[in-house]
């Protein structure tokens, strides 16, 4: 079937809750996705970083392959021979107690607004239904009722109330901020380490650190949303490093299948994933031996193949290769690890999308996040090779 038909039967049939550049893909291997029409792009968005590892892992697919033949889900009500070892080897690659494993994002974030929750009333002796979670600005922790709820982008929340209460917001990068926002109630600030969707904004170098001193001090949970820093993304295995902390709770997810399957986990210690007791969190297809096997090998693959450091060494070329581009319609190049965004200045012509198309037509795939950002987050195993021909590409959809 052709593009365009393909294109006519999802508009037809399809709820319109995304507005996708019109290419329709069929093949991926590594960083580079082809169309139906054979056309190829380097993808410069790694499925909002779910395919760090690059597209169709093959040691990924075999691991998933060799599962699905022999066990694929037995729901938690027996153990299977996967969950164990992939609890092992994360917790020891994270340096946590203890792990929980779901499918989505979203769902790994309403799973730590639960054990947070518990831990204030369980542990902190807060009263019954009063416990609050701090959250920030133009936040992006997914799409459940109860975390748009505590959203900032009025179009994820319009008409879909009412919403759950209990959530207090302040600016993002701002540690006074969150000093003054704890109250005795307060039992969690839950935070990206570099807040993604809303256009790869980087906090003050110190901001993490002063955030985790007040929580401590304050007894307050520490969240780091690391769904999309984490796993290599930002040139570290997760972003937290780069500060030289630890959170208390640390949620991954996204690239923690290589992309092959939706897997998620909230990492933590003792502490608060210890408080839950049996049936009072679940999960059906929620650590499927699938899943695990799926996800062990992601994440062995990250390691064994040098992912994290190229992430480091590539992200930082690709970076300063970028900020060179001479353009009026720039106004700020930044990021980390390979994690890009180049800002536009407001009222550029076409803004943001207008780029995206004819890098597009270039082949280069990338999406505009808010009007006037584009974000550059390929697979972490691209090479500076790649990224000279991709960084002439962008410099021409400039001129
Ligand atoms: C993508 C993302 C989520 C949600 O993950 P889903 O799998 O789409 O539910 C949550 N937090 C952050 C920071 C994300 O980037």
């Amino acid at each position: 079937m052709k593009a365009k038909e393909l294109i006519n039967l999802e508009d037809r049939f399809g709820a319109k809750n995304y507005k996708p550049l019109d290419v329709v893909l069929s093949r991926g291997e590594g960083i580079w996705v082809w169309d139906v029409d054979d056309n190829k792009y380097l993808d410069c968005l790694s499925a909002y970083s779910a395919v760090n590892q690059g597209h169709c892992h093959p040691k990924i697919y075999q691991a998933m392959m060799d599962q699905a033949r022999k066990l694929t889900l037995t729901s938690r009500a027996f153990r299977n021979d996967q969950l164990p070892l992939l609890y092992e080897e994360l917790c020891q690659l994270t340096d946590s107690h203890k792990m929980l494993p779901m499918n989505s994002g979203a769902e790994a974030v309403e799973t730590v607004i639960k054990c947070a929750r518990k831990w204030g009333y369980e542990s902190k002796g807060v009263a019954d239904g009063q416990a609050q979670i701090i959250v920030c600005n133009d936040n992006f922790h997914g799409r459940t009722l109860s975390i748009i709820g505590f959203s900032t982008d009025e179009n994820a929340r319009e008409n879909f109330g009412p919403f759950t209460p209990g959530f207090k917001t302040i600016p993002f990068g701002d540690a006074d901020a969150l000093e003054q926002a704890i109250g005795p109630n307060t039992v969690a600030f839950m935070v990206e380490p570099v807040q993604g969707e809303a256009g790869v904004i980087i906090p003050p170098k110190d901001y993490l650190q002063k955030v985790r001193q007040i929580c401590t001090d304050k007894n307050v949970l520490l969240i780091l949303d690391e769904i999309q820093t984490g796993l290599g993304r930002t040139g570290k295995l997760l972003a937290e490093e780069h500060s030289g902390i630890q959170a208390d709770l640390t949620l991954i997810g996204k690239a923690l299948s290589g992309g092959f399957y939706p897997v998620s986990a909230v990492l933590s210690n003792e502490a608060v994933l210890g408080l839950l007791q049996p049936g009072q969190h679940g999960s059906t297809f929620g650590g499927n031996p699938l899943a695990c096997a799926v996800a062990r090998a992601a994440l062995k693959v990250l390691v064994e193949e040098n992912m994290i450091e190229n992430a480091e060494k590539i992200g930082t070329y690709f970076l300063d290769q970028l900020k060179k581009i001479q353009n009026p319609a720039i106004k700020e190049v930044r990021g980390i690890g390979l994690m890009i965004a180049i800002e536009l200045e407001e009222g550029t012509q076409g803004g943001a999308r207008a780029i995206c198309e004819s890098l597009m037509k270039m082949g280069i795939l990338c999406k505009e996040t808010h009007t006037y950002t584009i974000r550059f987050a390929p697979p972490l195993i691209i090479e500076k090779k790649d990224v000279d021909w991709a960084v002439d590409k962008i410099k021409a959809a400039f001129a």
